[in-house]
């Protein structure tokens, strides 16, 4: 008999964007969301563990903004090191090791480099299907106002692309994608967020 799956406990950085998604899709595969509005809060109640840590889309520069206000940046930049963090689109360009287009600070955890708004004005949103490394059919992607991944470094393994960029990558417990997969009904890339942190806890 193999024992009982003990739920992963996510946390889900608030301070602005598309958060909310993000707790609907970790409920659905049975993780337990916890809403980051603050530096404390990434402790977890009573000290419970924080297994991992989602950061959403929505505007990069404006959680930048937040991120300022009490050390927060600093504390995340720390607790994102030993606890694998999972980052869409805006979440993505805060995790990339470097921000163009134009330039700005970022954690630095995830060997990327990403060019912010890098499909134009007009025709910047648009949701494709396509096949990724994951199992399973065609995956929907929902790109809003989305970076390009310019650069990966060797550690940073491609699990999907568009138009020959990746736009889902991972490294090693590291997650990020450039679309918005919270905005799906497919729960695949949440999915193998959990997998890969089941890995990492078993380290
Ligand atoms: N354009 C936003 C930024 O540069 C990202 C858009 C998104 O998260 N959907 O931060």
């Amino acid at each position: 008999m193999t024992a009982p799956v003990k739920p992963l406990t996510i946390g889900v950085l608030a301070l602005q964007g598309a958060y909310d998604a993000h707790v609907k899709a970790l409920t659905a595969i049975g993780a337990i969301p916890l809403l980051v509005r603050v530096p404390a809060e990434l402790v977890g109640p009573k000290g419970k563990k924080i297994d991992g840590l989602i950061m959403p889309g929505g505007e990069s520069t404006t959680m930048l903004k937040f991120l300022d206000r009490n050390g927060f940046f600093d504390v995340l930049k720390s607790f994102v090191a030993p606890t694998p963090p999972y980052g869409t689109c805006a979440g993505a360009i805060l995790l990339a090791a470097r921000v163009e287009h134009p330039a700005q600070r970022s954690l630095g955890a995830l060997d990327i480099t990403v060019e912010r708004n890098a499909y134009g004005r007009q025709i910047d949103s648009t949701i494709l299907t396509a096949p990724t490394s994951i199992p399973g059919p065609p995956l929907e992607m929902v790109f809003i106002r989305a970076p390009r991944i310019t650069r990966t470094g060797p550690a940073v393994e491609t699990l999907a692309t568009r138009d020959g960029f990746p736009v889902l990558v991972r490294q090693v417990h590291i997650l990020a994608a450039t679309f918005h997969p919270e905005l799906s009904n497919d729960t695949r890339v949440h999915q193998l967020f959990l997998d890969l942190l089941a890995q990492h806890s078993r380290k």
